[in-house]
């Protein structure tokens, strides 16, 4: 059986993932209204299964669907999981707890110990990992970031500077910072670092869209790193810092993308609820599942090659401007007291504005389009 081009394994996958969002609806209200206070659901089934699908084998218990096993790192496995579970809600899928943004990195750049201290730091239910670059100067421009790593005591450094903007900045318990040692690119460097650390201090943000994701400031005053807590100790130069911070956002992209159109989907289908003639609806609802399938090809790009990042610009591009013109068509269509009468959509009004600052804005995607034209990674119709 095939949906959307899946496969049966992955149409398994996205039924048990369809299973989950229900209930993370159910929470979505209560998270927007107190992103801080998370135990009232840290029991909920989506979470468990975002914990299994990024959790490698090695160090926790992968998601059993039937007679199939979900190993973390796929894209597109997780491209398909994410859609269903941001058709609950996207806030929610934020809120998840585990490795996120982090355990990807520490996939790329940690060496074995680090990803053991890694791993078995997020292991419990309640524990959240961030991953720090932007700045309060530097978003876009990430290789301008100004936060200091230095030398500190033998065998070790010390981390100066803020970050702020960062996903998980202030719930998070142990993640990793990104710091420059010098000038250049080269330069910068990612450190696993505990929340508890001595000069760490975390504020949580008020935002006003994806309140889930809790974003954060932390502020690093002679953070001690030591040596073998430095990712990337084993590779050479090129590999150590924005190598691994660009092929997380690379990996990421088309999860913001799926996490768009998901929201993009439950926009839609409250409108085919409370008002199924709805001028457009179908117009609507065929943009988003377009957008879904090259969602899919983005994230089996990815599969097929690390650094095809083209398609998943692409998508990402389309999905964000897709969820956020469906979420004003929402309220357009249901009228002038859709904001009061559905709570729900009044936030996922606010959310659909995030996704377009997540991973790298349009502008900066459409740059990393027209890039790969230039050196000849995009033909006529279509990334290679
Ligand atoms: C929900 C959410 C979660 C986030 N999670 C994290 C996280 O976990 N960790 C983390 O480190 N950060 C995180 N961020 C921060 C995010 O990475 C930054 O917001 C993003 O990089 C943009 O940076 P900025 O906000 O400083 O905007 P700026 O970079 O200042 O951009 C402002 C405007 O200028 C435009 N612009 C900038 N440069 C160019 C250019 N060269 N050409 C054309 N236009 C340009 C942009 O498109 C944008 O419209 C998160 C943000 C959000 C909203």
């Amino acid at each position: 059986m095939t949906v959307d081009g899946l496969d049966e394994r992955r149409v398994a996958l996205r039924g048990a993932a369809a299973a989950c969002a229900g209930e993370l609806r159910e929470h979505a209200a209560a998270l927007d209204a107190a992103p801080s206070e998370m135990k009232p659901h840290l029991g909920v089934p989506g979470f468990d299964l975002v914990r299994r699908c990024t959790t490698p084998e090695r160090y926790g218990d992968p998601l059993r669907v039937g007679r199939f096993t979900y190993a973390s790192g796929s894209s597109l496995d997780t491209v398909v999981w994410m859609t269903e579970l941001a058709y609950g809600d996207a806030g929610m899928v934020l809120a998840a707890p585990g490795p996120s943004l982090a355990g990807i990195l520490v996939d790329q750049l940690g060496d074995e110990g680090q990803r053991e201290y890694f791993y078995r730091a997020v292991a419990g239910a309640d524990v959240w990992a961030f991953f720090a670059v932007t700045e309060p100067a530097h978003g876009s421009d990430a290789s301008g970031m100004e936060c200091a790593l230095s030398l500190g005591a033998p065998g070790s450094h010390r981390l100066d500077g803020t970050k702020k903007y960062v996903g998980n900045g202030a719930r998070g318990s142990v993640g990793v910072i990104f710091a420059r040692t010098g000038a250049g690119p080269l330069s910068i460097r990612a450190a696993l670092v505990e929340a508890g650390a001595d000069g760490f201090d975390a504020q949580g943000l008020d935002m006003v869209g994806l309140r889930g994701a809790a974003l954060g400031e932390i502020r690093l005053d002679g953070v001690a790193v030591p040596d073998e807590r430095l990712l990337a100790r084993h590779l050479p130069p090129t590999r150590r810092g924005l190598w691994g911070a660009v092929r997380v956002f690379n990996t990421v992209r088309p999860q913001v993308a799926a996490l768009a159109v998901g929201t993009g989907l439950a926009c839609a289908d409250l409108v085919r609820t409370e008002r199924p003639r709805a001028p457009g609806l179908e117009t609507v609802r065929a943009r988003l599942e377009s957008c879904r399938r090259l969602v899919y090809e983005a994230g089996a790009a990815l599969d097929h090659d690390r650094d095809a990042g083209a398609l998943s610009s692409t998508a990402k591009i389309a999905a964000v401007a897709a969820a956020r013109e469906t979420s004003r068509w929402a309220v357009r269509s249901l009228g002038p007291a859709a904001l009061t009468d559905h709570p729900l959509l009044e936030k996922w009004t606010r959310d659909v504005c995030s996704f377009e600052f997540m991973e790298g804005t349009s502008d900066i995607q459409r740059l990393h389009v027209s890039r790969a034209w230039v050196r000849g990674r995009v033909r006529a119709g279509g990334p290679r």
